[in-house]
């Protein structure tokens, strides 16, 4: 290992939750609204780098209203699963995948990057902690968020000389808990999620803070789920929400699955990578393309599209039903989840779960 180790104190809870009170949340746990009873921290400074790892009780932060954060917006985060294995061991998918991403986002906004070893093993100890916390085989997992953002107290408008990095947990349930459900997405030709040379390709808060217009537009129409559309001639397909998407082109054997091309304006979803070397496990065609909104249009009219889906770690894969726009409205395929969806979804969850051969070595056990 090239570098240093970061050393973390252990600070274990005197009070976690009771079993039984646990026990109730993991039941029916939704998503994000609970959270497990450590959290990590590790600080940064100017001079100094990085110090002061910690594994200690889950609390609230307390902030001075100077932080910087809160008025120039220098925030990125992750998100990521540990997954109960059949075998009744715990693993994090590709975490590898995660802290490199992380690192990307931070050199965009102007932030120091947290060495990969130090943000994997930040989730290891609060997963190993907080086991308990993991439900069971099955969709239902336990997130991690680790999110980075400015702690430097001041109203001068540059990077920070402070940052706190930090991990906490949530159990999430299935996301359909009634089996998969297909969604109806509006395609967004006014709002933009992100511009040539912008912040589109990092996770930061900014971001999503910017897309919440559009979403409240497609729920207005109607709709799911906003389909974001290219900056400059709002005609090339990105991105859904926060999810990338994929296009099944013919069907059977011979069914080609593509998704948008990284052209710097959409987030590279490790779901999505994950999915591009899967789909080829499978002996499917892929690739990575342009498609327009026509496109879409005529390839579900005249069947050259058969399913179109979205992905990502917090919902895995969600199918696209109905798609709307200020001048059409159609539907994909016939409006029900498709067999590649199904597969793909079934085959991931799998991998996640430990019950197929992690050909690629994306688990991460962690005890
Ligand atoms: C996080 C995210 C994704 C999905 O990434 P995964 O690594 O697959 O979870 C896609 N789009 C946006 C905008 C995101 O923030």
């Amino acid at each position: 290992m090239t570098t240093a180790r970061i050393g973390f104190d252990l600070k274990p809870s005197a009070q976690p939750l009771p079993d039984a009170e646990r026990e109730a949340i993991l039941a029916n746990p939704g998503f994000g609204r609970h959270f497990t009873d450590h959290m990590v921290t590790i600080k940064w400074s100017e001079g100094k780098g990085w110090h002061d790892a910690q594994l200690e009780p889950y609390a609230p932060l307390r902030m001075d209203p100077a932080n910087m954060t809160l008025h120039y917006g220098q925030s990125i985060f992750e998100g990521l699963k540990a997954y109960r294995q059949t075998d009744g061991s715990v693993a994090l998918f590709r975490p590898d995948a995660n802290a490199q991403r992380f690192q990307r986002s931070a050199r965009r906004l102007a932030m120091p990057e947290l060495p990969v070893e130090a943000f994997i093993e930040a989730c290891e100890l609060l997963v190993r902690q907080d086991r308990s916390w993991v439900p069971g085989v099955g969709e239902e997992s336990l997130y991690l968020r680790p999110f980075m953002f400015a702690s430097e107290v001041g109203l001068g408008v540059k990077p920070a000389n402070e940052y706190l990095f930090m991990v906490i947990a949530s159990p999430a349930g299935a996301y359909f808990p009634g089996g998969i459900k297909p969604v109806s997405v509006w395609l967004s030709e006014e709002y933009t999620r992100a511009a040539p040379g912008g912040t589109g390709e990092a996770k930061c808060a900014g971001n999503y803070a910017a897309s919440l217009v559009a979403q409240a537009e497609a729920a207005q129409q109607g709709c799911d789920q906003v389909v974001w559309l290219d900056a400059v001639e709002h005609r090339y397909v990105e991105e859904m929400g926060g999810m990338n998407l994929y296009f099944v082109q013919g069907s059977g054997a011979d069914a080609r699955i593509v998704t948008p091309r990284l052209t710097g304006t959409l987030l590279p979803g490790i779901t999505r990578h994950s999915l591009l070397t899967i789909a080829e496990d499978l002996g499917y065609a892929t690739g990575e393309v342009q498609l327009s909104t026509e496109d879409w249009q005529r390839g579900n009219a005249d069947g050259s599209i058969s399913e179109v889906f979205a992905c990502g770690t917090a919902a895995v894969i969600t199918p696209v039903g109905t798609v709307k726009s200020a001048r059409a409205q159609w539907t994909v395929g016939d409006g029900e989840p498709g067999e590649l969806t199904r597969k793909l979804r079934e085959t991931l969850l799998a991998l996640q779960s430990g019950s197929i051969e992690d050909r690629h070595g994306w688990l991460h056990r962690v005890g």
